[in-house]
């Protein structure tokens, strides 16, 4: 059968994979002139640092199967994230640890002890917190909640925190310990050659034709079933409307050595327009005293508009709303499934990515050996 697959980040390389092993014919195209859609790593042509282009990307997991994936197609070096937060001038441990409540306070606590002192600031009349605002205060009171995250929120999501979904903090840990990994998952780690590698691997089999620089509406063969992991909205032409997204402009700069120290320092001040800043030699420590130089960027969150790189998919009232109509137009569709970030407008990280994209797989298979080719629009709920 001939197939097509719209995108050739961590999604579509792992759905035509499958089916090319299959002994099917998969067309791959994605619009950019590389591989890897958002994780796309590349060498800095002045320095030689391997560099993240679309923002730093940290491969962690809970998830067995993603990760036994991912290591099939390259080697992957320990790495903890530990992110480093400014605030007020002052330099800080997050996400919020020991260290950085005693710090912040100027105190000497233990945990015990620390734990009954936030618990006294937290506000306990918020039971049910519904947006970010009473997230932050009903877990770590006001006075952390504004040096770390009101800033930054605003910064980060153009939002009163107010206005956003307590979701989107939720995802961070509160540790009354001196750990600062920022991730509780118990697999962490760095590809040694990159990520564009591991995707190079992964669409590295027979019956792929992998066509960069192509666009999915450019193409005018007829195919029996259509992955789009490019943006929902777009594969109907807008026509109810663009749903928001968050973009980034990242400013680069060189230095000599090294400049900060570390791979990640956020800026919780409003009044410093960047969130944060990277250095990606520290994302490769195993190779970071290869380069005598050290390339940085400093990054910026804004609205994305039409020719903008779409990032985090904002998903208030509005867009949830528009998202339900989309979705009912592309159940209404046939011959196209829709997956990954973008097909399914979700913040996905890269093992969810790999996770869904393997179940999709099964899915596929059981289609496939059903003789029947009535694949859902979507493996999982977008909702
Ligand atoms: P994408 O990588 O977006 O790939 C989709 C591809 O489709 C793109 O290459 C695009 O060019 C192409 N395309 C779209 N439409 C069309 C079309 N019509 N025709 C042709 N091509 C098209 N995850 C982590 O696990 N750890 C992290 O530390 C992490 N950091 C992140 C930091 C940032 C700033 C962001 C935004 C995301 C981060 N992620 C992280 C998430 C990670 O980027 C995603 O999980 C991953 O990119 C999803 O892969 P995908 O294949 O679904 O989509
Ligand atoms: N956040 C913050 N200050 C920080 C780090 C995070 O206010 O120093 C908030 C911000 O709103 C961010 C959310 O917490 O979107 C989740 O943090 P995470 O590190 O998961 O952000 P992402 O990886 O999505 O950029």
């Amino acid at each position: 059968m001939s197939f097509c697959v719209v995108g050739a980040g961590f999604s579509g390389a792992i759905i035509a994979r499958h089916l090319a092993e299959r002994g099917h014919k998969v067309t791959v195209v994605d619009e950019r002139p590389h591989i890897g859609g958002n994780c796309h790593t590349e060498r800095d042509a002045e320095t030689g640092v391997m560099v993240h282009k679309y923002g730093p990307h940290i491969f962690h997991t809970a998830d067995q199967r993603a990760w036994d994936y991912v290591q099939r197609f390259g080697a992957f070096k320990p790495y903890v994230n530990r992110v480093k937060a400014i605030s007020q001038g002052r330099v800080y441990t997050l996400p919020v640890n020991l260290l950085t409540i005693n710090q912040f306070f100027g105190t000497t606590m233990g945990p015990k002890e620390a734990r009954a002192f936030i618990e006294g600031k937290a506000d306990k009349t918020i039971t049910n917190p519904r947006s970010f605002e009473e997230q932050a205060l009903s877990m770590i009171g006001p006075e952390l909640y504004r040096a770390f995250f009101y800033g930054y929120t605003r910064k980060q999501w153009g939002l009163e925190p107010t206005e956003l979904p307590a979701s989107i903090l939720k995802r961070l840990p509160l540790r009354f310990n001196y750990d600062d990994n920022y991730f509780n998952h118990p697999y962490q780690g760095m590809p040694e050659e990159g990520y564009t590698a591991i995707v190079q691997n992964i669409l590295n089999v027979e019956g792929i034709d992998l066509r960069l620089g192509c666009s999915f509406e450019s193409l005018e063969e007829k195919f029996q079933h259509v992955f789009y992991t490019g943006p929902i909205d777009r594969f109907f032409q807008f026509k109810l409307g663009r749903l928001g997204y968050r973009t980034l402009d990242f400013e680069r700069f060189v230095d000599e050595g090294d400049h900060q120290g570390t791979a990640v320092i956020n800026y919780c001040d409003e009044n410093v327009p960047f969130t944060r800043i990277s250095e990606h030699k520290h994302f490769a420590p195993w190779e970071q005293d290869k380069f005598s130089k050290t390339v940085c960027f400093r990054e910026y969150s804004r609205l994305a508009g039409e020719k903008d790189v779409p990032y985090y998919p904002i998903r208030l009232v509005n867009e949830k709303q528009m998202l339900e109509s989309y979705i009912g137009l592309a159940r209404a569709e046939k011959g196209v499934s829709f997956l990954g970030r973008l097909g399914t407008y979700r913040y996905l990280d890269m093992d969810v990515t790999i996770t869904e994209a393997l179940a999709a797989c099964d899915r596929i298979d059981a289609a496939l050996q059903a003789k029947e080719l009535d694949l859902p629009a979507f493996f999982v709920d977008p909702d």
